[in-house]
């Protein structure tokens, strides 16, 4: 979830004019397995990026104003908010600010790329789930399936969520 700026909005979920179904129509596994990996920046997946009405909750949940949490807890870069780093870790990966033992923090407030991850519209091509998302997260293929509707939920909320990104 922590993740770069880069946004494909071409795929696959979004063929429904042709009624193909999506390469994920039968769901998917996943069930997240508490390893935090998601939670460090690495490769091109960089920022936790945070809209407005993410800080807001986040705030609440820390008892601070939302400028207050902003000023503490987000830096901006080209003109998007975003979650500090952690100190980096013996291997120089920077962990989010929030990330605490291998455990997220600040669960029930956690942004919302961190609560539709790994249902992205740049992971959910049958290749980015595969070569990306599956080798990287272990939750992938573990507990519950995920129906085609409860994805596609996810999807539109992350999209909604990009399309609001440094807007205020
Ligand atoms: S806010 Fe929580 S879930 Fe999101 S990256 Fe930070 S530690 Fe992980």
């Amino acid at each position: 979830m922590v993740r770069s700026r880069k946004s494909s909005h071409q795929n696959s979920h979004q063929n429904s004019e042709k009624k193909v179904e999506p390469w994920y129509a039968k769901g998917l596994q996943f069930e997240c397995q508490g390893s935090g990996q998601c939670c460090v920046s690495h490769g091109e997946y960089g920022f936790v990026y945070v809209t407005l009405k993410d800080r807001q909750n986040l705030a609440k949940l820390n008892g601070l104003t939302t400028a207050a949490f902003t000023r503490h807890y987000c830096l901006k870069t080209d003109g998007v908010f975003h979650l500090m780093d952690g100190p980096a870790d013996s291997k120089g990966l920077k962990p989010c600010i929030f990330l605490k033992n291998k455990r997220c923090s600040v669960y029930a407030a956690r942004p919302t790329q961190c609560r539709t991850w790994p249902f992205w519209p740049e992971t959910m091509t049958a290749k980015a789930w595969t070569k990306d998302v599956a080798k990287f997260c272990p939750g992938v293929g573990k507990g519950r399936v995920w129906s085609k509707e409860e994805i596609e939920r996810e999807l539109s909320d992350q999209s909604t969520w990009e399309a609001q990104l440094g807007s205020n």
